[in-house]
């Protein structure tokens, strides 16, 4: 995998103008982790944003990206974050995958297309 993809830790995908959503026990997770009820994380940490549960921008940036550089909630980050960037609506549209190679430098200069499918499949089988 480090041959085509390997995390260069930039922090890129953690800023923008919006985060990922979380699911119900996505959050019940990361409250447990944070030390709280569901209910305050919402409150401190939650936008609705569409029907769905993000979490907040603040100075640009999602508010668990850390002055280090890293995810605060690493641990226990939404599903969306941890798959990210071998997401799934890479399959059959390369242009799609060229997009998302555009804003990470995670990608090896060499990687190929069909590769990068092979890999988003399997992360797919094993749900991580
Ligand atoms: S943009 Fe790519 S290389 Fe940078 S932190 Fe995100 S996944 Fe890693
Ligand atoms: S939860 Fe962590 S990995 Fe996901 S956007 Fe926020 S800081 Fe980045």
């Amino acid at each position: 995998m480090e041959e085509i993809f390997s995390c260069k830790c930039c922090g890129h995908c953690c800023h923008g103008e919006s985060t990922v959503s979380m699911t119900p026990d996505e959050q019940e997770a990361i409250a447990a982790f944070l030390g709280m009820e569901k209910q305050e994380l919402l409150e401190r940490y939650c936008v609705r944003k569409r029907g769905r549960i993000e979490m907040k921008v603040v100075e640009g940036h999602c508010i668990f990206y850390g002055e280090d550089g890293l995810c605060t909630i690493h641990e226990v980050k939404p599903f969306q974050c941890r798959r990210w960037p071998l997401h799934p609506g890479i399959l059959g549209d390369e242009s799609a995958w060229r997009a998302i190679k555009a804003d990470c430098p995670g990608f090896s200069e060499d990687a190929e297309y069909e590769d990068v499918c092979e890999l988003v499949r399997e992360r797919a089988d094993i749900g991580c």
